[in-house]
């Protein structure tokens, strides 16, 4: 029974202490093109937390994919594998894009984070080996207020602050790519996560208590050396 421990651990759910039963793929598999499936990336997952959101992932997709400075494995996606889940699906296309301004889309922003928040802690299981306590949260660049300023402008204004220089991880770059950056949040000392979709879509999650929601923060980042 001398190993039981670290088996038990190698088993347990990404996001809660359960025995894993399933893998989950990080970010869902809809979001790759089937020619760009290199080595996805899957943490182990209960039934619980596994393809929970598997409607908000295509939704979330829909979104992103169709989000300008893309690159153009992102159009062609559009134009193969998300139109032909519009087309079966007509529900989902008008709830994605009925809400219009102008040349604007309205999102649901709740639903967008919630896909965003499930990655993040997939991702810090899989780097670090144990869950994400704080609660990482997504500031998008590429997501814009009525005045047309971007969300990560708004609400986190020194975001310029954070280092430039990063090596990703990922083995699907032109889909999907992400590093985590050791630094101070507010007061406390934690990292955050970048993540970029089809080469241009960018989001930065921070974890924050829930009373820093909506409110612009101070950040300093600062590069740590890797064990
Ligand atoms: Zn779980």
């Amino acid at each position: 029974m001398g190993n039981l421990i670290s088996n038990t651990l190698d088993k347990i759910c990404y996001r809660c202490n359960t025995i894993a039963t399933n893998v989950e793929h990080v970010p869902a598999k809809c979001f790759f093109p089937k020619e760009h499936r290199k080595n996805l990336i899957t943490v182990p997952s209960c039934e619980q937390h596994n393809n929970e959101t598997s409607k908000d992932d295509e939704y979330v997709r829909g979104i992103i994919v169709a989000a300008k400075g893309n690159n153009e494995t992102a159009k062609i996606h559009w134009k193969g594998m998300v139109r032909r889940t519009f087309l079966k699906r007509p529900k989902l296309f008008l709830t994605t894009y009925s809400k219009q301004r102008e040349n604007s889309f309205f999102h649901d922003r709740r639903r967008m984070d919630s896909v965003m928040i499930k990655i993040a802690h997939a991702l810090y299981f899989k780097e670090y080996g144990r869950h994400w306590l704080l609660n990482p949260y997504p500031f998008y660049e590429n997501m814009f207020d009525d005045e047309g300023k971007s969300d990560i402008e708004v609400r986190l204004p020194d975001y310029n602050s954070i280092p430039p220089y990063h090596v990703f991880s990922g083995e699907n770059p032109e889909i999907f790519k992400y590093y985590f950056l050791e630094g101070k949040v507010g007061s406390d000392i934690d990292c955050l996560l970048r993540m970029v979709f089809y080469g241009g879509f960018s989001v930065l999650m921070l974890p924050l208590g829930d009373n820093h929601r909506g409110d612009p923060l101070t950040t300093v980042f600062y590069l740590k050396k890797r064990q």
